[in-house]
């Protein structure tokens, strides 16, 4: 059933509360602007969407490595990357009811114009260049030359370790080098949501490649997360965009850049990223360190300064997509079996979804209990993530799982005592199958390879 833009934001945000996917950050002080919890669910559905992407994208090809580098690094990295120059949105205040808009995001709307507080048709101020890094101060005094900056990108340290990952791993170009982990950038504008947010987590790959062959693995590139985006996320073609930034938008170094939008609530915004970005980083980064940052091809003894080609994917704003398109409210027949109600459902794909299997006894009677906790070791034991739920009627006990996702309930009764046999529902087409105890597990496990 079609739900309302407007009305799936809140029922989103409402859900993920209640359900304890993602809270509002340091709430029991009053809370803490556009900062969030991820609960329970919602941390293990974002660490499910993080392990898929690192199985695919590192162990799944023989091209890529992972690291992990730190989020404070040497300050002479974001010299030399240009971020504390320039790493600034251009902001305007409205000088009636101050409040404070991207001016860059005004004149989107306003074709070109800054016009007036869309707000309270208020006069706006000039535009001011605002610095999006966070500084902080290591040490015991606060004095400039202590100055550090919270990365706001992870591929800073990708660009500052290749020449360690270039020593040490032995790999021939073209390759690449992934991270995933925090960054921090000072939005004047935060919101939506975890759409925008102070922190947020990136998934990043640099990808090595000699100049010539940087079309081609562009290419390659943008069908890999055009796969990833169909055939992990589940997105629908029509909510998504892939989005040619033109010559005159894109930064200066790069000579191809495509932003992946997704289509969410509030509008379609930007998902993803892909970007030719020449030899841009390296450059500045051996003529700022001194370093020879070159490869030597090892077969003519050839040296190169490689040219990157970098997909970057925002994780929480991939949470929110999943969440997005996956939110369904379809019509059910009563328990009572009087007409039909609405029924809320999160249609996750069940290789991402944080419980695989819930696992419910008809009644708490010792016989049927034992046989469900059986199930609940096997499926742990091939690592599912199951969850076990003995109170509540039936009803309330499936709408609770299809509010958070559960692909399949399997539901013991006092048959199972001497058959030996479980019923499986089916989340999405609501089918009941009954099915041997023994073989659950294994069941599921190969549901969700197929996904
Ligand atoms: P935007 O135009 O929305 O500010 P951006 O073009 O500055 O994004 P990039 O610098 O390309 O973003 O960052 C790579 C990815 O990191 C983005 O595609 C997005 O998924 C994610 N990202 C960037 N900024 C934020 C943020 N403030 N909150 C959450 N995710 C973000």
């Amino acid at each position: 059933m079609p739900i309302s833009p407007e009305k799936k934001m809140d029922l989103l945000v409402s859900l993920c509360k209640r359900r304890g996917f993602i809270y509002p950050g340091s709430e029991i002080y009053g809370g803490f602007a556009n900062s969030w919890d991820y609960g329970p669910y919602g941390a293990q559905l974002k660490k499910n969407i993080k392990d898929a992407w690192w199985n695919r994208f590192v162990i799944g090809r023989d091209d890529m490595v992972g690291i992990e580098t730190p989020i404070i690094m040497h300050p002479k990295v974001w010299e030399a990357s240009g971020h504390v120059a320039t790493f600034s949105d251009p902001l305007v205040d409205c000088k009636k009811c101050k409040h404070r808009f991207r001016a860059d995001h005004l004149m989107e709307v306003n074709q070109g114009m800054l016009g007036r507080c869309p707000l309270c048709t208020g006069e706006l101020t000039d535009i001011k260049n605002f610095n999006l890094l966070f500084k902080t101060s290591i040490g015991v005094t606060e004095d400039t030359s202590h100055i550090a900056y919270l990365r706001p990108e992870t591929a800073g340290g990708m660009f500052v370790a290749w020449k360690n990952v270039r020593d040490s791993a032995r790999k021939r170009l073209p390759f690449g080098i992934a991270q995933v982990g925090k960054a921090f950038r000072n939005e004047i504008t935060p919101g939506n949501f975890i759409f925008r947010t102070r922190e947020f987590d990136q998934m990043e790959i640099e990808y090595f490649v000699r100049p010539e062959d940087s079309a081609r693995a562009f290419e390659e590139w943008l069908i890999a997360m055009k796969a990833w985006v169909k055939n992990i996320l589940k997105l629908q073609d029509a909510n998504v965009v892939y989005h040619e930034i033109a010559d005159v938008d894109r930064a200066f170094y790069s000579t191809r850049t495509i932003d992946v939008e997704y289509t969410y609530p509030f509008g379609t915004k930007e998902l993803y990223g892909l970007a030719n970005r020449s030899d841009y980083d390296l450059s500045r980064h051996a003529e700022a360190s001194d370093m020879d940052l070159r490869y030597v091809d090892s077969a003519n003894g050839e040296k190169i300064l490689p040219h990157i080609i970098e997909p970057t994917w925002g994780l929480d704003r991939t949470v929110l997509a999943v969440l997005s398109e996956h939110l369904d409210i379809d019509e059910v027949d009563t328990a009572e079996g009087e007409g039909t109600e609405p029924r809320m459902v999160l249609r996750l794909p069940p290789l991402l979804a944080p419980v695989k299997v819930a696992i419910l006894p008809l009644q708490k009677k010792e016989e049927l209990v034992s046989i469900a906790k059986k199930i609940s070791a096997s499926c742990r034991e091939k690592g599912l993530a199951v969850e076990y739920d003995e109170s509540g009627s039936i009803g309330k006990r499936y709408r609770r799982q299809d509010e958070v996702g559960t692909p399949w309930c399997v539901t013991v009764d006092f048959d199972s005592v001497t058959d030996g046999a479980c019923t499986v529902r089916s989340r999405d087409s609501m089918e009941q199958v009954r099915m041997d105890v023994g073989e659950i597990a294994g069941w599921v496990e190969e549901k969700i390879k197929m996904n």
